[in-house]
């Protein structure tokens, strides 16, 4: 499979450090509201890719964190934690906050068909790892003290910014609009790894340390939890492309400054989500959540579907006229699959089996493309094979891509059979029907055409057959 790797701007064959297992990191919610569908964004083709490398015939090992402590509001060190302000806001304890916020995004992964990493890990849980790494950085001279906190010393680096997506003044922290400047720190892009000393002093979460009471820093959190379970080298990182500068980047400058050596080979980042007005917020214009499109009528299962018509590397804007959109070809294309018999009998053709297999493959396998897996939906539905081997690809592919494409086909199937079987019984139509056939045989057409305009009035249609009338709703 061939990767883009934002460290290198290329896209790679991937190769896993060792061959029974790929060690994969992602950075987890900020658990102190609901998740809005952009952050879902990254969780779905985030979840897709580990899929597809379990598919592939990899052994996945995914780790990811739950943020309960440390986010400030601003990429800098001076922003009030996120944590806090969820709990001001609601009048509840940061504990419960993280509770019900952590709750709230496996309710929105499940209904989006997004599978629980192997290890979900807190980041409360992990304090001793985090104050041994940062031991371990100011005993190698890559951290420092001042002013009641510990900083990572960026100039001790031969190189900070790694992913070059971004111009270097783009990315200096110090002089980004809205970001007030620490005058402790020694360099301006330099981050604080524990603080003791913060403008808000009623952070809620604090425990002893060898620097006094405080709290971690955000970007150790996602380094301690993935040397914890992870070991010393990771294959793949993964994240929203916000994420790339400065969390990412400092993860790699603490956690190689930390172990001595290269730690992460791979660097899958999505790019965002927006709408019509630019930024998804979670603060401004509608709050859009899982929740809001379900109380709109939609199923979570189309926002998946919409997601993956596209390349996560895009940027894709969110409109309700898109989704709709989304929603009409999903369902065209569930309409397609019900038209297939499920208890068709034979063998399934093994040979076209593979070959409708390659095709999906081929589009996956050139940067997860799932736009070319959508397609090899398609592929199938239009080959020349028969019913059986048609579900077994269909059922095959959604392995990855997680469409509920059978389930939901098997549901209109049976929708399909009640409503028929409705109509079937409807005995007030029935009685209309008997009445015209004796008005059309007393050769009394006025009354016969009278009836058939009646029930077309009513969306019911008759169609004369052999065996007598029958009708159906158009
Ligand atoms: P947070 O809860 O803020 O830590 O973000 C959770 C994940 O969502 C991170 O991987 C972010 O990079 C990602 N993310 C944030 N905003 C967007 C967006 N508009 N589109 C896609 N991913 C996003
Ligand atoms: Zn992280």
């Amino acid at each position: 499979m061939y990767l883009y790797n934002s460290l290198s701007r290329k896209k790679e064959l991937f190769t896993p450090n060792h061959p029974d297992i790929v060690k994969m990191y992602t950075c987890g919610p900020t658990v102190y509201h609901f998740a809005h569908i952009g952050n879902l964004r990254s969780y779905i083709m985030e979840d897709v890719l580990e899929k597809y490398l379990r598919y592939s015939g990899y052994n996945v090992k995914r780790v990811m964190n739950i943020t309960d402590v440390g986010h400030l509001t601003s990429d800098g060190d001076t922003g009030e934690d996120k944590m806090l302000k969820g709990a001001k806001r609601e009048h509840k304890s940061v504990m419960d906050i993280a509770k019900f916020y952590t709750d709230a995004f496996f309710d929105d992964c499940r209904k989006l068909n997004i599978k629980t990493p192997d290890v979900v890990e807190p980041a409360t849980n992990c304090i001793e790892n985090y104050i041994h790494i940062i031991e371990t950085l100011l005993e190698k001279g890559y951290a420092y003290q001042a002013g009641g906190n510990v900083y990572f010393d960026t100039s001790k680096l031969e190189k900070y910014h790694v992913f070059h997506d971004f111009s270097e003044d783009d990315l200096d922290v110090g002089v980004r609009e809205g970001v007030e400047e620490d005058l402790n720190k020694r360099n301006k892009n330099d981050f604080v790894l524990w603080f003791t000393q913060s403008k808000f002093e009623d952070q809620a979460l604090k425990w002893d340390s060898p620097w006094g009471v405080g709290y971690p820093g955000w970007h150790i959190e996602c380094t301690g939890i993935s040397l914890k379970h992870l070991g010393e080298d990771l294959d793949i990182h993964c994240g929203g492309i916000d994420n790339a500068f400065p969390h990412h980047t400092n993860e790699i400058a603490q956690s190689e400054s930390f172990l001595g050596h290269k730690w992460c080979n791979y660097w899958f980042h999505v790019l965002h989500l927006n709408t019509t007005q630019g930024k998804m917020s979670k603060s401004s214009g509608e709050f859009l959540t899982v929740s809001l499109l379900e109380s709109k009528g939609y199923d979570p299962i189309c926002y998946r579907f919409f997601c993956l018509q596209s390349h996560y590397r895009k940027n894709l804007v969110f409109s309700y006229e898109n989704l709709d959109n989304s929603v009409a070809a999903y369902n065209k294309l569930i309409d397609k699959i019900a038209a297939l018999d499920p208890k068709a009998e034979g063998e399934i053709d093994k040979q076209m089996l593979w070959e409708l297999k390659q095709r999906f493959m081929k589009g996956m396998d050139a940067d997860l493309n799932t736009s070319l897996g959508i397609t090899a939906l398609y592929d199938v539905l239009k080959a020349k094979t028969d019913d059986r081997t048609k579900l077994a690809a269909l059922q095959d592919f959604d392995q990855v891509l997680g469409l509920n494409l059978l389930e939901a086909a098997a549901k209109k199937r049976e929708a399909q059979k009640q409503a028929e079987a409705a109509e079937e019984h409807d005995p007030e139509i029935e009685a209309l029907l008997a009445e015209r056939t004796s008005a059309k045989k007393a050769k009394d057409f006025a009354t016969a055409d009278r009836i058939r305009d009646e029930l077309k009035a009513r969306g019911i249609e008759i169609i004369d057959t052999p065996q007598g009338p029958k009708w159906k709703r158009v």
